[in-house]
């Protein structure tokens, strides 16, 4: 490293990386000195974490540190495996490949020291099945030196030029000097007070960490910046979001009064609750962003629909886009049935309309006469103009893009939005993926609701299964079917929906059975649904394209096939689908293929009926990754933060956000902060201009 090197220095130029290990180097993201402090260690060895293998327990998520006694190539029926036997001085375990063989056969070798992650299974002894494993230098052995050892993420192109856990710390040794030229971004008064080591301190402590103690300090810092810039990026977005100034919606017409009274049903105090704070939000001159969050079936669509009424009556249009055909049409016949009432003008729009029909509607929106309009991602094609779009509502919002909406949003003079989810998420996430949002929440599901009943079941039980769903439609109740998607590869050991129709058809004599599924074109999906919908249908098969929005009061049974193939998220979804009229409602889960995780999940099903702690579970479960659509988890360049244990750490960088926003806006006093906000976030800036 030269007097000249700064953060931007490409690797290649530091002591100990040529060009070849750059190349690697490169190839893990590794471009820039700055790139190289922050690849941080995926894990570190200490005595405290490390477990001798006579204390493993079955179901043992644990790390230990042994020698290769034996190793070799089997085969097993018709599959090839690897095993090796580990040692130390308290026992054995076998550790077992499956697949990749020839590069395990290369990489594991007698004799060797590794450091071995991974859960503890019961199998003819213990053993671990795949195991994360490193492998240990002689003089990084964290039992024999009581050191705290780093484990970096490791590719295989940087193990061919013999890249190791050592040769990172050497690298990062050899060129010490490059911790003294970062920069804090914060104030030392905003280290006190949030009791922050300083950033350099804590890239140092996360490579060489001398103590669990400042380790651990290192960490909370690393964390506390991924989700500060995230909160910062939030409340620069909802700040420059409020300075957009729009059309105040302030009158509220007759509409809204007579389409409440005519409705049938009283609403929830939830649902008044936040039709207030919509009320309230649009009669405001700076545009709305609101995300109204609800479970399913706890009537979002009527909250959308009176809303809408009350912005038609300040001459304004408004548009609704659903993510699906299937819920566009059905949005659209809840909409004009409400809507028709009060001489409120509605339309739809979805892809595959008639070219005459489609352009008199596109003529109608352009000329204003058309109030509302409801429709698919059709709503967001060039050729659709409005007069005077003032309010636009996208329910669902989770399967659009921001980029979607944007477009949609630009079809008019800064409309508000008010977004809809029946994710509900956990509190720490929302504040994050939905910071520059506000929030509005329907926490109360109407009077009549009860809970869906919802039982396990394996195939041994299912006769009785359809003996009680027979039962249920002759006393006049509807039932579903549910298969997971087709999907070719899979499709020998899937029982699909069509085979799954065919069966059922043998099984329900006499009953009326209809299949729906993606693939149909939508002439065909509409005649199905509206059948079912007029209970021509007694049950209906499908794939999971009913999952989104569909309200059928009269369906009562909800069976899921291969439950296990389902995300938590999702399947409380599906089971939403049941349960929506005053008529007990069951749903069932088959469970074909049974493994200790998919138990676990279906289990919380059964439990509990609350989307909140659903969505809390599923998130444990499967990390934010795939909780979120890809667009939302794209914000992350979470290497170290973790949004399920770091709530402590998310709402103190909340706030430190918030001032700073709050303070300077543009980010004249905090330059290093703004550098930050324009390098890795650039992409998500949106409205905000701090340059
Ligand atoms: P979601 O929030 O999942 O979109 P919907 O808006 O589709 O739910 O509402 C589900 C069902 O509940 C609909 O049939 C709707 O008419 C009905 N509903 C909505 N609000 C109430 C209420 N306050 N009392 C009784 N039924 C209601
Ligand atoms: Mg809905």
């Amino acid at each position: 490293m030269s007097a000249q090197t700064d953060l931007n220095t490409p690797i290649k130029y530091i002591r100990g990386v040529g060009p070849k290990r750059a190349t690697a180097l490169a190839t893990a993201g590794i471009d820039t000195v700055n790139d190289l402090l922050h690849y941080y260690p995926r894990r570190y060895l200490d005595r405290t974490t490390v477990k001798s293998i006579h204390e493993l327990k079955k179901g043992d998520q644990a790390t230990m540190v042994g020698t290769v006694e034996v190793c070799g190539e089997r085969q097993a029926r018709k599959r090839k495996l690897f095993q090796a036997v580990l040692s130390d001085s308290t026992g054995m375990i076998t550790l077992v490949w499956f697949n990749g063989v020839k590069y395990i056969k290369n990489a594991v070798q007698k004799g060797d020291r590794l450091a071995v992650h991974g859960k503890v299974e019961f199998y003819n002894g213990f053993q671990i099945v795949h195991p994360d494993f490193d492998k240990l230098n002689s003089d990084a052995d964290p039992i024999n030196t009581g050191t705290i050892i780093p484990l970096y993420p490791l590719t295989a192109e940087l193990k061919k030029v013999r890249i190791d856990h050592r040769s990172f710390r050497r690298i990062i040794k050899e060129n010490e000097e490059m911790f003294s030229i970062i920069e804090d971004h914060f104030e030392e008064s905003v280290l006190n007070e949030q009791k922050l080591i300083p950033l350099q301190t804590a890239l140092q402590h996360i490579h060489f960490p001398e103590s669990r103690k400042n380790l651990l300090a290192a960490m909370e810092r690393l964390k506390f910046d991924e989700h500060y810039f995230l909160q910062l990026l939030m409340a620069l977005r909802k700040k420059s979001y409020e300075t957009i100034g729009t059309n105040a919606l302030t009158k509220s017409g007759p509409h809204v009064q007579q389409i409440e009274t005519e409705l049938g049903f009283e609403l929830t105090a939830a649902q008044q609750k936040v039709i207030q704070e919509i009320r309230i939000d649009i009669a405001r001159p700076q545009a709305m962003n609101r995300l109204l969050q609800g479970d399913v079936g706890s009537g979002k669509t009527i909250v959308a629909i009176l809303v809408a009424a009350a912005a038609v009556a300040n001459g304004v249009q408004v548009a609704v886009m659903a993510p699906t055909e299937i819920l566009a049409h059905q949005h659209f016949e809840s909409f004009k049935k409400q809507l028709n009432k009060v001489h409120i003008s509605c339309a739809l729009l979805v892809g595959k309309q008639k070219a005459t029909e489609r352009k008199q509607i596109l003529e109608a929106v352009k000329n204003g006469k058309i109030n509302v309009v409801i429709g698919t991602h059709a709503l967001i094609q060039d050729e659709v103009e409005f007069k005077n779009l003032g309010f636009v509502v996208v329910d669902e919002q989770h399967r659009f893009g921001v980029v979607q909406r944007g477009i949609l949003l630009q079809k008019g003079p800064h409309p508000h939005l008010l977004a809809m989810t029946a994710t509900p998420i956990p509190r720490t996430m929302a504040i994050t993926y939905h910071g520059d949002m506000d929030l509005s929440i329907i926490d109360e599901m109407p009077k009549d609701r009860k809970p869906v009943i919802t039982k396990i079941v394996k195939e041994d039980r299912l006769q009785n299964v359809y003996k009680f769903i027979c039962e249920e439609v002759q006393a006049g109740r509807q039932c579903m079917v549910v298969y997971p998607l087709v999907e070719e590869t899979e499709k020998s050991d899937l029982a699909d929906a069509t085979e799954g129709f065919e069966a059922l058809q043998n099984i329900f004599k006499g009953i009326k059975i209809g299949l729906i599924h993606g693939r149909m074109k939508k002439e065909e999906k509409d005649a199905i649904m509206n059948a079912y919908a007029k209970n021509e249908i007694k049950i209906l098969v499908s794939t999971t394209v009913i999952e989104v929005g569909i309200d059928i009061p009269n369906a009562s049974v909800m069976l899921i096939e291969h439950a296990e193939r389902f995300g938590l998220t999702q399947l409380h979804q599906l089971r939403g689908r049941v349960g929506r009229g005053s008529s007990k409602s069951y749903c069932i889960l088959v469970e074909r293929n049974i493994r200790d995780t998919s138990r676990k999940r279906l289990a919380i099903m059964e439990k509990t009926n609350n989307g909140f702690i659903i969505a809390d579970e599923d998130l444990k479960m499967r990390g934010p990754g795939k909780f979120f659509s890809t667009e939302q988890s794209g914000f992350f360049k979470h290497i170290i933060a973790d949004m399920v244990t770091d709530g402590a750490i998310i709402r103190k960088a909340r706030e430190v956000a918030q001032t700073i926003a709050e303070t300077d806006t543009k980010l004249e006093n905090n330059p290093r902060m703004k550098k930050r906000l324009l390098k890795d976030y650039a992409q998500y800036l949106d409205t905000v201009v701090i340059s």
